[in-house]
């Protein structure tokens, strides 16, 4: 599993940060992912939960 993140898309809410602070930062105003390549399988829960709340779908998962 991977996250894709369309930074043409993303807002910056934070969100998806908040609910996978181990995957995902949106300190510089644009979500950035913070692992390269697959989600570790521990953080997989996270992952689902940050692409969901995500208000504008800028994140997928693949
Ligand atoms: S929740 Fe969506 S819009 Fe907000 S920072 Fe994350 S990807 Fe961007």
């Amino acid at each position: 599993m991977r996250i894709i993140v369309d930074r043409r898309r993303c807002e910056g809410h934070g969100l998806c940060e908040g609910m996978a602070p181990e995957l995902l930062s949106a300190d510089k105003g644009r979500a950035e992912l913070l692992v390269d390549g697959d989600v570790p399988t521990d953080q997989q829960i996270a992952a689902v939960t940050a692409v969901r709340v995500c208000p504008i779908a800028a994140l997928r998962l693949i």
